[in-house]
């Protein structure tokens, strides 16, 4: 078998990234890794130490306690659940409370290093399928492939609202659609690694495909470019 490369999903809250990511990694039988779900369990653990609360988090006190979080994620899962410290916060880490605060957990310098640390050595032997913000700019700078997913903002509101009803997490229309621009809006003009489409990512906007349809083109992108690096 040839060489496995290694692909960086990134793009804008809800544009079905994960989703994307998880199949195409499944076809290809690459690891896949969910890096919004690292910061998701740091802020976890900052909301449970109440080191974040109401909107703010306390930077100085959560540095301090970097070295007492671990994230893992769970091999017996098929999805790759997030462990942190050992327990399975799959489900906690996509309450709307934690959403509310990750934007402001993932400004933080020495957070993004820990973790990008984690990830960089998650995928140094290649054959990984990395979906977040900063992975075709940042953290896999050399990936083989580079999508970046966009999707109209209404698009994506809906999306994220189905998948909170579906999980039985309750939020308004409303406060999902500010949560998701706000988090943006932090998310593209932060100072660290901030939210932006390098050049060589290959733009794909599902506004107005079906699961299947993007899987298929990121199918075809991906077979090229291994077919390339044989
Ligand atoms: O992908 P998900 O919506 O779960 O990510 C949650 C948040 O984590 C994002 O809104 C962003 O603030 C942060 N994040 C990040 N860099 C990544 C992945 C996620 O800053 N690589």
């Amino acid at each position: 078998m040839g060489k496995k490369i290694n692909i960086a999903v990134d793009g804008h809250s809800s544009t079905g990234k994960s989703t994307l990511a998880k199949q195409l990694a499944k076809k290809l039988r690459y690891r896949y890794i969910d890096t919004g779900a690292m910061y998701r369990a740091v802020t976890l653990y900052a909301l449970n130490a109440g080191i974040a609360a109401e909107g703010k988090v306390n930077e100085k006190a959560l540095i301090k306690v970097l070295p007492d979080i671990n994230i893992d994620f769970d091999p017996d899962k098929g999805a790759n659940h997030a462990l942190l410290n050992g327990v399975n916060v799959e489900g906690e880490i996509r309450a709307m409370q934690v959403s509310k605060h990750v934007s402001h957990v993932a400004k933080i310098a020495e957070v993004r290093t820990k973790l990008r640390e984690m990830q960089q050595k998650a995928a140094a032997k290649g054959g990984v399928v990395m979906d977040g913000r900063d992975i075709g700019s940042a953290v896999l700078p050399n990936a083989e492939l580079k999508i970046f997913m966009t999707a109209d903002p209404k698009v994506r509101t809906k999306r994220r609202y189905d998948e909170l009803h579906a999980k039985g997490n309750p939020a308004s229309m409303e406060e999902v659609r500010q949560n998701i621009s706000e988090r943006d809006r932090i998310d593209t003009g932060r100072k660290e690694n901030p939210l932006i489409r390098v050049d060589d990512a290959l733009l794909l906007d599902n506004s107005r495909l079906t699961q299947e349809e993007q899987l298929e083109i990121a199918l075809d992108w991906a077979h090229e470019v291994i077919e390339k690096v044989q």
